[in-house]
């Protein structure tokens, strides 16, 4: 790519290391970004530096929020004694974007996966069983329904077990493999709805 001056290169380079982006789209962004107003500039480094210094984990639930306690885990509103598991904060907006859910959340940051090295101490498993110490009625196990997520489900479900707390899996129908948050709102509500014992 020796046609462009270094400056372009570089940011070519730093665009086609995002996920889902190639090459030609990596150039295609570079040079957008190049026409856009210094303006709209500054305002898209700025968010990016600014999310990048400002968001963390939930000290009780492991979401990613720009506060000590997100606001669900601090909403005396929701019912703390149902916690809803799942593998990231996408996973977590998509059950608040049904609005029916009032229970809090657990957020993994991952699933457990031996091909890819994933073991239960690698996601806030530990964390979890922690809060369990707590005035816990119920645990909703809502990991994707892929290989990871299931393994994932069935080896918490043996965990919490022997506490004596319920444990519940929701529904399938969700399509295997599916990432939940592009699974529509009836469904995951259906599914939620729909969970079994464990
Ligand atoms: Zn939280």
């Amino acid at each position: 790519m020796d046609y462009y001056s270094k400056y372009i290169n570089k940011l070519i380079e730093e665009f086609a290391k995002l996920p889902g982006v190639g090459s030609k789209s990596a150039q295609r962004l570079a040079f957008y970004i190049l026409n856009m107003p210094q303006e709209q500039v500054n305002g898209f480094t700025d968010a990016i530096i600014k999310a990048k210094s400002h968001v963390r984990y939930c000290k009780c639930c492991f979401t990613l929020t720009d506060d000590e306690v997100c606001p669900i885990c601090r909403s005396d509103k929701r019912d703390h004694s149902v916690i809803m598991v799942v593998e990231n904060t996408r996973d977590l907006a998509a059950y608040e974007k049904t609005g029916k859910y009032n229970g809090v959340y657990h957020v993994l940051h991952g699933a457990i996966s031996p091909t890819l090295g994933i073991g239960p101490n690698d996601i806030k498993l530990k964390e979890l069983m922690e809060r369990l110490r707590g005035d816990v009625k119920e645990v909703i196990i809502s990991t994707n329904s892929s290989v990871e997520g299931e393994a994932t489900a069935l080896y918490i479900s043996k965990l919490i077990k022997p506490a004596g707390i319920k444990v519940s899996r929701i529904a399938s129908g969700v399509p295997v493999g599916g990432d939940l948050e592009y699974i529509d709102e009836v469904t995951l509500l259906r599914a939620l709805e729909g969970r079994t014992d464990m």
